[in-house]
């Protein structure tokens, strides 16, 4: 049991709930040391939305509501962490929810839309083609989800994978504490923050954007200031961590 007032319990909390779901197997062992390097990011960032982050959640919200159709794509750790939170981001939003995972087993999707479903998720489900211009299994999508979709959500994302959805032509909004990753300078719309604090935050702002705010945030987007503010926070704890 871990106490309350550790002053890192809230990472501690989300190590213990990964380790669970990895016996489990619903987070892939690759993916811990994915959520490692998540988590030295995240140390530099102070573990807080920083202000570009939560306009970047404003904007993804506005994207989300604007969208023709649009799909959260949930992989192993995504749903470890943060099930009742995509779940209430799916009712905020109207977004469909797509399980879509980088080490693809059948038994491994059917732990994770069952975690997802317990939490209040409606997944799609259906038959897999190879939509994505990838080799192997991560071709994998539903035509009538990720294949269907203008906007995707994807939070901790490969950069393959990324790459190839903005080649597709979809508009990719991706979670990703490390500003520096392929992911991250692929995406249409990157928010680096922690998916824990991130997809509360686009849901809140689902049901708080003003009449014309989310057209004016999609028309002012610019995922390189975003980047690039999200590297001078950093750099600007770096530089006063001693004192
Ligand atoms: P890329 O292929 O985009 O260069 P990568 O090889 O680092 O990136 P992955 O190993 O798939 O990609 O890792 C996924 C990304 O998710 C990492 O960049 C990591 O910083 C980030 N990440 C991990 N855990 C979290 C989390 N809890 N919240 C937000 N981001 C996270």
């Amino acid at each position: 049991m871990i106490p309350k007032d550790h002053p890192r319990y809230r990472s501690l909390v989300a190590r213990e709930q990964l380790a669970r779901c990895a016996r489990e197997g619903i987070v892939a062992p690759e993916g811990l040391a994915a959520h490692g390097r998540g988590e030295a990011f995240d140390y530099l960032l102070g573990e807080k939305t920083t202000e570009s982050a939560a306009l970047a959640e404003r904007t993804a919200a506005a994207m989300l509501l604007a969208a023709r159709h649009a799909v959260i794509s949930v992989n192993g750790n995504t749903a470890a962490l943060a099930a009742a939170e995509i779940a209430a981001l799916q009712r905020a939003s109207g977004a469909d929810v797509e399980v879509n995972l980088f080490h693809r087993t059948q038994e491994r999707i059917e732990r994770i839309t069952r975690l997802l479903t317990e939490h209040g998720v409606r997944v799609l489900t259906g038959t897999p083609e190879r939509i994505v211009p990838l080799s192997h299994d991560r071709a994998l999508s539903l035509p009538e989800g990720i294949g269907d979709a203008d906007v995707v959500l994807v939070p901790l994302e490969d950069g393959d994978r990324c790459a190839a959805l903005r080649e597709m032509g979809k508009a990719v909004i991706t979670v990703d504490l490390n500003p520096l990753s392929r992911t991250a300078r692929t995406a249409s719309l990157t928010i680096v923050d922690e998916v824990t604090r991130a997809i509360p935050a686009i849901a809140a702002a689902c049901a708080s954007l003003e009449p014309g705010e989310g057209e004016r945030l999609i028309a002012s987007l610019d995922n390189t200031y975003l980047l690039r503010a999200a590297i001078d926070e950093m750099r600007e704890r770096l530089a006063h961590a001693l004192e």
